[in-house]
């Protein structure tokens, strides 16, 4: 008997004592492993990932825990032939598993990366700016996300048990959420392949990651209000957990990606002779074969004007044609089979349901040659494409979830977006048009119905990464029928797992807690000067009060000659007399920025390494001739960088005219040595 696949519950693997539910390879019909998660205690499992493992991911910071990823997603990158060859049996060619293999260890690089760049060195992240609530500026508010003290119960569908997993796992693991994964017993020998292999590698904190291979049995009964659940799977089963008590009354949260009827829309203004139809036959081709179709972002609907729709049948016909189903072991092979008998048996049926209210143009769901396997064991389907017939409603409301798509026809842009909502919400969309026009109209006619958009055409097709391919900085999930549920969009979807909250405070309190400088906050003025301090001496607060400047008209002539800025403002006094905003002559803005690096640096060699730009630069006050600046600069925000003797501070910069009102404000950004002089 092939082996029983164990779960990994509270810190060791667990065997259920039974013989547990066969999983039979797609290709040959053989046992490939059972599941079973009889006697699992579901609630040790969640009481583990809540008292062990998220405590342990909270102390970490965002740039720790992006190390951790980034380490997890190299020592992947090592198992990669193992997931390709026990893929195999799940159907998937090895084209199709690069999508799910590559796909997810690249995704969680992805995660690393950005939590890196765009997340502070801490375990709170501010959002939006601060908001000022009293007059005197002594009570501000602010938004920010914490880490909840809950888990993240991630339940994966059967077709990507490997990027299903990982790109669930990625931002609950950043956001400081332990997880318990419960992959489809389908595939859950893939997923469990690859949670063993982390496991083993001793990277993430024990409790962060947990695996439940068979069913979820009481494990949402033991969650709360801080913990959430993500699914991925049908509607069906997102309906039964829609209405799961731990949801509906104990505050669960849930993110739902269901089965989702995608269109792909080929634009008005494409001719037979435009560059843009093959593209749009090629793209429709694709979504209909990789993984055999069964992708939740897989092109169930093609929308074509009526005057090409005899003409983009044929070709996509054509295509399929020579599209070879068979052992996905055997190279010459472009499409395997589904994943199991049964779902050719769903596919078979939503084929006849189809058939209702569209003709069959291409395929034999009954038959199909096969290259390198037995037809009867496999669950082999011919690649099947359908002839809407007027105003049918079936290929808006059945999935089939294989090598399945229907064309139907349309006469207007408003026409087509109608037909694309008849989908009542998909994850993706695409329109296939070189014209302006039409890109602007339909896009905004399909955004509310979509969770992301492809416009494809001649210029963009080289380099697109196609119709059905999530991509983890984009928004992932959509509205309706597709669940509703956000996915991936870059560090989004680890804010999605976060809480926000409203903070209300004095500034020094504001300082504390968010641990970057507040406006109105204590300032330290110590008689040392901060570009003297090495990363590891500065502290927020520490300040910089610069001597004044006065402003000549000679500095203004010579920077306009200098840089040959010599907008009127700054060089014709009648023109700028009357000019509304300054009656008179101004200094140039960047002129009172130079200025004030002047004011505030420190010359000599030390710890400031360099300047690397400024951000939310705002000129508030115009400066005249003879006006007296002066600079204040506050270190704002320091963070060290990991595996550098160097880390960024920003420092809070504001210039400050005769009367005390602000002409300038920014942030500057440097880069500081982590101690001074250099070590070693
Ligand atoms: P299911 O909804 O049956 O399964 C998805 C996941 O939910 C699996 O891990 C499954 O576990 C689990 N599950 C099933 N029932 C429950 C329950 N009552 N409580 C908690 N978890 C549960 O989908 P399938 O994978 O069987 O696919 C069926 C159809 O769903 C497809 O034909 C297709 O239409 C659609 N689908 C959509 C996908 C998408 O990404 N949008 C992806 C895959 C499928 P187990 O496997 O152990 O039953």
């Amino acid at each position: 008997m092939s082996p029983l696949l164990e779960s990994y519950a509270a810190g060791r693997w667990f065997r259920a004592p039974d013989e547990g539910r066969p999983i039979l390879d797609a290709t040959s019909g053989e046992e490939v492993a059972r599941v079973s998660s009889q006697g699992l205690d579901h609630s040790a499992v969640v009481a583990h990932a809540r008292d062990v493992g998220g405590p342990a991911v909270r102390a970490l910071t965002f740039h720790e825990r992006a190390g951790i990823l980034k380490a997890l997603a190299t020592d992947l990158g090592q198992l990669t032939d193992e997931l390709y060859a026990l893929s195999l049996h799940t159907g998937a060619t090895r084209r199709d598993s690069a999508v799910d293999v590559d796909g997810g260890i690249g995704t969680v690089f992805s995660y690393a990366s950005k939590a890196r760049r765009e997340l502070p060195d801490d375990m709170v992240v501010l959002d939006g700016a601060l908001e000022q609530l009293g007059r005197r500026g002594t009570f501000v508010g602010q938004h920010l996300y914490a880490s909840r003290p809950g888990v993240a119960v991630q339940i994966n569908a059967f077709n990507f048990p490997v990027w299903g997993m990982l790109e669930k796992l990625a931002p609950a693991f950043l956001a400081g959420l332990p997880s318990i994964v419960k992959p489809a017993s389908q595939t859950a020998y893939v997923t469990a392949a690859v949670v063993r292999r982390i496991i083993e590698s001793g990277l993430l904190p024990e409790g962060s990651l947990q695996l439940v291979c068979g069913t979820t049995g009481t494990l949402l009964d033991h969650l709360g209000a801080q913990d959430s659940v993500g699914f991925t799977g049908s509607a069906h089963t997102a309906g039964i957990l829609r209405r799961h008590p731990s949801v509906l009354d104990h505050g669960v949260r849930l993110g739902v990606e269901a089965d989702s009827l995608n269109c792909s829309i080929l634009g008005l203004d494409v001719t037979a002779d435009s560059p843009e139809l093959d593209l749009f036959v090629k793209g429709v081709v694709t979504e209909m074969t990789v993984k055999t179709g069964q992708k939740c972002t897989a092109i169930r609907r093609i929308i074509v004007p009526e005057a090409l729709a005899d003409e983009v049948t044929e070709a996509i016909s054509a295509r399929l044609a020579a599209v070879t189903v068979g052992d996905p072991a055997d190279e010459s092979v472009r499409m395997g089979p589904l994943v199991s008998l049964e779902q050719r048996d769903q596919v078979r049926t939503a084929i006849e349901k189809l058939r209702g209210g569209a003709d069959i143009a291409y395929g034999d769901p009954a038959h199909v040659e096969v290259v390198g396997a037995d037809a009867q064991r496999g669950a082999f389907l011919s690649p099947v494409l359908l002839r809407a017939r007027p105003g049918a409603d079936e290929p808006h409301d059945v999935e089939p979830f294989g090598p399945v798509s229907t064309v139907m026809t349309y006469g207007s842009n408003a026409e087509a977006i109608a037909l694309a909502a008849r989908g009542r919400g998909s994850l993706v969309g695409s329109l296939v048009t070189h014209d302006p026009g039409v890109a602007r109209d339909v896009v905004l006619g399909l955004a509310p119905w979509h969770g992301r958009i492809l416009v494809l055409d001649r210029d963009d097709a080289a380099e697109s990464t196609g119709h059905g391919s999530p991509l983890p900085t984009l928004v992932h999930g959509g509205p309706g029928r597709a669940g509703g549920g956000e996915e991936l969009g870059g560090i989004r979807s680890v804010l999605n797992h976060m809480q926000r909250t409203a903070v209300q405070a004095s500034p020094d309190a504001m300082t504390a807690i968010t641990r970057r400088w507040t406006k109105g906050s204590a300032r330290t003025v110590d008689g040392a000067h901060p570009f003297r301090k090495s990363l590891r001496e500065l502290r927020v607060g520490d300040t910089i009060e610069s001597a004044t400047r006065t402003v000549t008209l000679d500095d203004i002539d010579q920077f306009a000659e200098l840089t040959g800025d010599t907008f009127y403002a700054h060089t014709d006094p009648e023109a700028a007399a009357a000019n509304p905003l300054f009656g008179g002559i101004v200094a140039h803005g960047y002129l009172v920025v130079s200025l004030a690096g002047g004011l505030f640096v420190e010359p000599n060699p030390g710890p400031v390494l360099a300047n690397f730009g400024v951000d939310n630069l705002r000129f508030l006050t115009p400066v005249k001739a003879d006006d007296t600046i002066r600079v204040t600069l506050v270190a704002k925000q320091i963070t060290a960088r990991a595996n550098a003797d160097y880390g960024e501070v920003r420092w809070d910069a504001v210039v400050t005219n005769q009367d005390d009102d602000p002409v300038a404000t920014y942030d500057v950004l440097t880069l500081v040595a982590k101690t001074w002089p250099p070590e070693g």
